[in-house]
């Protein structure tokens, strides 16, 4: 799908709105949907709550943030002259060179003159008489488009733990979301950190370095798998560019668009010794290959699960001296890979140093916080810092956030109460014009490789509206209720709903949310591109437009 060449869009319908298209979100889906927007020869304008670019990438500053894509695969593939400047110099690449990414892209599109930063969208209106959206900012101003785009990322909605006593702690306390931009000194410092997720993990192994005493409240432990980082030499920079385009095409065939793709082989055809070699040469491989490069059956097959989580333990008993901490860290309510796995360079190492401790909070519960720490049932720990790694209201928490309301005065958060109701995860019934970038039951992975198929999608879709002179483009109930139940009926027998998680909706962390629902479409993203691309060339009759 391309969207050059398509600038003669009739702007007539709009003349008496601010503008045509309105995009929340400057981050990875959103900078790229502002550029197609612009491309288009659009009247575009962009809110962002943050002071920069870069959603994700900008507000996630805590020590240890990196991509656990291949940052060549990551990077955006929509312009040849963008591959051919940047180097990326590691294979996960930091936050501050992700952010540093993001700026330079934003540059180079002269995409910041059409973003208004510092600014959160509070509210948005369907105006049902002129078919318009009215959007309302948190400064009270009130502005007006033809289409609302939600570019609002899948996590960012950070949410803090409801324990008694958190305003009272007199250190320095914050979410991992929320990391100061100023530098933190460790050194010497009591520091504890909530959570043991994929943001903790991250976090931990860098904040063990200097810490005095680092506490470590786990609530579940999550499977690690290691990262095998490593920098990317010139040389070898130059071999990744020439061989993008075989990357880009590695990575739209498998089901997660990652460059790792699954063994055939099922798990129990091959002999005991062929297995652990296989491991082997996974758990020694950079990134995600042992969670989407094992074996076919590694997430259907209970069994096959539980061998390859017995051989993760087994790593875990080896790299961790104390054998209870070991236990500990091992989880026994899920196999592996039922969540998305965290990538850890030694974070199993740091419970051997004298200055981590971990804490159970299942042995000895958090009771509150107090002025100087943290009282657990069995005693008070002084800290200078609190972190809380406590994780995401995912994927819809951001949409509840903004008081968006459609058609009849009906109000989005109502309508999924009891779970998202998409179709193909762009639209909602009863909510025309107004397309999510990465919304609930669309196609999740590899971040920017999924979002911009999501967002080339929705280009489509609007310069077929502004060709056609429509200023009415709505979802179906009977679409609304075929794609979901659709989404629903993918999910059944997948071990990775069985388990709450961010994907699964079911995060202990949320109030109310405690209902699995399946958020995500988990039919693999070159049939959801099938089933998109046959709904935009065959003119978009499925949808209802005006
Ligand atoms: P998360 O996976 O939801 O983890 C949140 C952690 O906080 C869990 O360990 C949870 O424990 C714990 N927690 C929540 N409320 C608590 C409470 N009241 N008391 C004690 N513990 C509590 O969130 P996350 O670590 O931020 O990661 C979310 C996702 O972000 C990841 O899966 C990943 O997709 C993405 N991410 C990606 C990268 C990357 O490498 N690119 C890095 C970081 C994050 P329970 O498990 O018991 O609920």
């Amino acid at each position: 799908m391309s969207v050059n060449g398509a600038s003669s869009c009739s702007q007539n319908n709009n003349k008496q709105l601010d503008y045509d298209v309105i995009i929340i979100g400057a981050g990875v889906a959103g900078l790229y949907q502002l550029h197609c927007m612009r491309e288009l020869g659009l009247r575009v304008k962009s809110y962002e709550a943050g002071s920069g670019v870069g959603g994700t990438w900008y507000w996630n500053r805590y020590p240890g943030a990196r991509f656990d894509s291949e940052s060549w695969t990551y990077g955006y593939s929509f312009s040849k002259e963008l591959m051919d400047e940047w180097d990326w110099k590691e294979h996960f690449s930091s936050q501050p060179e992700n952010e540093r990414y993001l700026n330079y892209v934003a540059d180079k599109f002269g995409l910041r003159e059409d973003i208004q930063f510092n600014t959160t969208v509070t509210a948005a209106k369907y105006q049902e008489a002129e078919g318009s959206w009215e959007i309302i900012l948190d400064t009270k101003e009130k502005v007006t488009s033809r289409f609302l785009i939600t570019a609002i990322g899948i996590l960012s909605a950070p949410v803090m733990p409801t324990i008694e006593g958190i305003s009272q702690f007199k250190g320095q306390s914050f979410h991992t979301y929320h990391w100061p931009k100023e530098e933190i000194d460790f050194t010497g410092k009591n520091v504890a950190i909530i959570g043991t997720g994929a943001t903790a993990i991250q976090a931990i192994q860098e904040i063990a370095k200097d810490a005095g005493q680092l506490s470590v409240y786990q609530r579940n432990p999550n499977w690690c798998a290691p990262l095998n980082n490593g920098k990317i030499s010139k040389d070898e920079m130059q071999d990744i560019r020439a061989r993008y385009p075989e990357i880009l095409e590695r990575c739209k065939e498998t089901p997660g668009c990652y460059i790792h793709s699954t063994d055939p082989r099922k798990t129990l055809e091959t002999s005991p010794e062929d297995r652990q070699e296989f491991w082997e040469k996974l758990y020694a491989s950079p990134g995600f290959g042992i969670w989407q490069g094992n074996f076919d059956d590694m997430l259907v097959d209970r069994e096959a699960n539980d061998l390859a989580s017995e051989f993760i333990a087994s790593k875990i008993r080896q790299r961790v001296k104390d054998p209870v901490t070991a236990e500990k860290l091992i989880p026994k309510n899920h196999g592996f890979g039922t969540r998305r796995v965290p990538l850890e360079t030694h974070y199993y190492e740091v419970y051997n140093q004298s200055n981590v401790e971990l804490v159970d909070i299942n042995d000895t519960p958090i009771e509150r916080v107090t002025e100087n720490g943290i009282m657990t049932s069995d005693q008070e720990r002084h800290f200078d810092i609190i972190i809380y790694a406590t994780g995401f209201d995912a994927i819809t928490g951001t949409f509840e956030r903004i008081d968006i309301e459609g058609e009849q005065g009906a109000k989005l958060k109502e309508v999924w109460k009891d779970g998202p109701q998409t179709y193909l995860g762009f639209l909602v019934q009863g909510f025309p014009n107004m397309f999510m970038a990465m919304g609930p039951h669309s196609g999740l992975g590899n971040y920017t490789r999924t979002a911009e198929y999501s967002v080339e999608w929705i280009t489509g879709v609007i310069r077929h509206a502004m060709e056609k002179d429509f200023t009415r483009v709505a979802a179906t109930s009977e679409g609304v209720r075929d794609w979901t139940d659709y989404v629903l009926g993918l999910g059944e027998d997948l071990l990775m709903n069985e388990i709450g998680s961010w994907m699964t909706g079911v995060n202990n962390n949320v109030e109310g949310k405690k209902v699995p629902r399946i958020m995500r479409y988990s039919g693999g993203h070159p049939a959801f591109r099938d089933h998109c691309d046959k709904i935009a060339s065959g003119g978009y009759k499925t949808l209802s437009c005006n």
